[in-house]
C-alpha cells in the first residue's frame, strides 16, 4: 500500500468532485464541483466544495491537482471473500452451485495460511476496484474471520464480517449451536474497537441452520447492539420452496427470520427477489436493509430484484457484488448490471441514484452513514479517482459528454480499468500509475 508520503496532517486535492450523500429519488441533491477542493485532515474530510469558495480558508494547505473525477469510495454490501477462487464456475443454479462449487472451496479455509493468502488478494482487488468498505461473508471457521480482519487492519479498510453459522450445512462445514455461539462471542470480543472493523452475526441462510441456531443468532444480536446481522433472503425459487416446506407455519421467508429475532435495523439481507408487497413493507417497518446483487442474480438465473418497489416502500438498499456468484468485484460494472435489471423491470435507473446506492446508500444499509459514503465534513476520507479516458471506447464515448452521461458511461463501460486511484482514510492505498508496495 502506498502511504501518504507528504506527512502533512492536512492536505487538499483540487479537481472535479462528485458526491450524492442523500437519495436523489427523495430529493437528495447531487454535489458537483467542476473545479473543486477536497480537504483532508488526519484522515477526515474537513472541506468539500468549490475551490473558489474554500481556497481562502485553506490557503496554507498543500494542494495536489487531480486529473479525473473524485467520488466517495465504493461500498460493497454483500460479497464472499472465500469464493474468490470460484468466480465464474459453470453450470447450476443456487443450491446445486453451492454443493458442487462453493462448499468444497470454503472447506479449504480450515487452513489459516490459505485464508491469509485469499484475504490479502481479495482486499487488494477491492482497492483496485475502488471499493473501500464492504460487508463480507467469511466461512464457518473462526480463523477465516481473523485472516480477513488482520489483512483489513493492515490496509486500514472499513470491513464488516463474521463467522458463518451453519449447523445444518454439509458435514465438512458444520458447526453446532454452542460452538457457533462461543466462537462468535470470542470474535466479537477479540476485534471490537480495532481499526475500522465491524462484526456481523452471519447465519448463512434459513436452510443451513437449525431452529436452535437461528434463535441463538437472534440472541447474539440482541446481546451486542454494535453488531450487524448478515444473511441471504429469497434469492432462488427452489430455495424459497425448500424454506416453505421446512417452515409451513411462517407467513413467508422473511417471517422465518422474524420469528428468531433476525429482522431489525441492523439486519442486511442479500437478494430479496421473490417477496410480496407485505414482506417488503415489513422490511421497511423494521428498518432492515437490502443488498441488491444484479450480476449474481443474472449469473445464477435467480431473478430480477424490484428496486423501484424497495425504494417506494422506503427500504434501505445498497449494492453487492456477491462474488463468487457475482461476476465481478467492480461496483462500477455492477451498477451497469443493476441498470439492466431495472430495464427488464420496466424502470430506468438514474446514474446519480446508482452512485448513491453504491456510496451513501450502502453506508446507510451498513449503519455507517455518519462515517463514510458522502465525503461530507467529519466523514472519513475514503475516495477514488475515476478516469473517463480509461479505455479507447470510453474516451471516445465521453468526448463532450455531460456529467450525467459521463457517470452513466463509467457504469456501463467502466470497471477496474477506470479506477485511477483509491484513497483510504486520506492515504493513497492504490494507484494504477505506480507500483504498489506494502
Ligand atoms: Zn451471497
Amino acid at each position: 500500500m502506498v502511504s501518504d508520503e507528504r506527512g502533512s496532517p492536512i492536505h487538499a486535492y483540487r479537481g472535479e468532485l462528485l458526491s450524492v450523500p442523500d437519495d436523489p429519488a427523495k430529493g437528495g441533491r447531487v454535489r458537483h464541483h467542476l473545479d473543486g477542493l477536497l480537504v483532508v485532515e488526519d484522515g477526515l474530510v474537513v472541506g468539500f466544495g468549490d475551490h473558489a469558495d474554500l481556497a481562502g480558508r485553506f490557503a496554507d494547505v498543500p494542494v495536489e491537482r487531480i486529473a479525473g473525477l473524485i467520488v466517495p469510495g465504493l461500498i460493497d454490501c454483500h460479497v464472499h471473500y472465500p469464493q474468490t477462487d470460484r468466480i465464474a464456475a459453470h453450470g447450476e443454479q443456487l443450491l446445486e452451485w453451492l454443493d458442487r462449487h462453493i462448499f468444497p472451496a470454503e472447506a479449504a479455509f480450515a487452513d489459516r495460511a490459505h485464508a491469509d493468502r485469499v484475504a490479502a488478494f481479495f482486499l487488494d482487488e477491492l482497492l483496485r476496484n475502488g471499493t473501500t468498505t464492504a460487508l463480507v461473508f467469511a466461512t464457518v471457521h473462526p480463523a477465516s474471520v481473523d485472516a480477513l480482519f488482520e489483512a483489513a487492519l493492515a490496509r486500514n479498510m472499513r470491513i464488516v464480517s463474521g463467522k458463518v453459522l451453519m449447523d445444518g450445512g454439509p458435514e465438512m462445514l458444520r458447526d453446532d449451536v454452542a460452538s457457533g455461539r462461543a466462537d462468535s462471542e470470542a470474535l466479537i470480543a477479540r476485534w471490537r474497537g480495532r481499526g475500522r472493523l465491524g462484526y456481523a452475526v452471519t447465519p448463512r441462510f434459513a436452510l443451513t441452520s437449525s431452529d436452535e441456531q437461528l434463535a441463538s443468532a437472534g440472541a447474539l444480536i440482541a446481546a451486542h447492539p454494535d453488531v450487524l446481522m448478515h444473511t441471504h433472503l429469497a434469492e432462488n425459487v427452489g430455495e424459497c420452496a425448500a424454506v416453505r416446506a421446512r417452515f409451513p407455519a411462517a407467513r413467508d421467508y422473511l417471517d422465518v427470520y422474524d420469528r428468531f429475532g433476525l429482522v431489525g435495523p441492523r439486519s442486511v439481507f442479500a437478494h430479496c427477489i421473490h417477496m410480496d408487497d407485505p414482506a417488503i413493507a415489513r422490511m421497511a417497518a423494521a428498518g432492515a436493509g437490502i443488498a441488491f446483487c444484479p450480476s449474481s442474480n443474472f449469473f445464477l438465473g435467480s431473478g430480477l430484484f424490484d428496486l423501484a418497489r424497495a425504494g417506494a416502500c422506503g427500504v434501505k438498499t445498497g449494492i453487492g457484488t456477491d462474488v463468487g456468484a457475482g461476476t465481478s468485484l467492480s461496483i462500477l460494472s455492477t451498477l451497469g448490471e443493476a441498470y439492466k435489471v431495472c430495464q427488464l423491470r420496466g424502470t430506468s435507473l438514474d446514474p446519480f441514484r446508482a452512485l448513491y446506492l453504491a456510496t451513501a446508500g450502502g453506508a446507510k444499509v451498513l449503519g455507517l452513514e455518519d462515517r463514510v459514503g458522502g465525503l461530507q465534513p467529519g466523514q472519513e476520507a475514503d475516495f477514488i479517482v475515476l478516469d473517463t479516458q480509461a479505455t479507447p471506447l470510453l474516451a471516445r464515448r465521453m468526448a463532450g459528454a455531460s456529467l450525467h452521461d459521463r457517470l452513466f458511461g463509467l457504469q456501463v463501460l467502466g470497471d477496474d480499468r477506470a479506477v485511477a486511484r483509491t484513497y483510504v482514510a486520506g492515504a493513497l492505498a492504490w494507484a494504477r500509475d505506480r507500483s504498489v508496495t506494502r
